[in-house]
């Protein structure tokens, strides 16, 4: 009886991680700031060395903004000298989605939270080792908690 029940709660874990989260705009409008909104609901970009956390070396998660889902580590961080604050790596391989974007006469790859379809920024293949690649967040659509931390 006990692996059944064991078995129910895995299951109950991997839907609520699968879970999406999905508003309509006027419901994002309640719970965002209006710079949170344009970043993760208009894919904003904010001008770089004026967001959040682009020169933080503050151990931690960096969570979305927009529905609390834990996107990036503070371990895979590295100074890029973009203004914007940059990681090698997401936090898992689920967390951060990626989207081709063929905006402003470029062709990139645009990151979005997987859980709620926020855009965070892009990904460029020129990032340091191991991965070589270069996640370009905007520090608007993060929130960071130090280790420890209420969710
Ligand atoms: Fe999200």
């Amino acid at each position: 009886m006990w692996i059944l029940l064991f078995g129910l709660g895995l299951s109950a874990n991997a839907d609520e991680a699968a879970a999406k989260v999905t508003k309509s705009d006027s419901e994002w409008r309640k719970v965002l700031s209006k710079d949170e909104f344009h970043i993760l609901r208009q894919k904003g970009t904010e001008r770089a060395f004026t967001g959040k956390y682009w020169d933080s070396k503050a151990k931690g998660v960096y969570s979305c903004a927009g529905c609390g889902q834990e996107l990036f580590s503070s371990d895979h961080k590295f100074r890029s000298g973009t203004g914007w604050p940059s990681f090698y790596k997401a936090i898992t391989e689920q967390a951060v989605g990626r989207e081709r974007d063929e905006s402003l006469w470029m062709t990139r790859t645009e990151i979005v939270c997987s859980r709620c379809d926020g855009h965070l920024g892009h990904v460029f293949r020129d990032g340091p080792p191991p991965t070589g690649e270069r996640f370009c967040v905007n520090g608007t659509a993060l929130d960071f908690k130090p280790p420890g931390a209420s969710q």
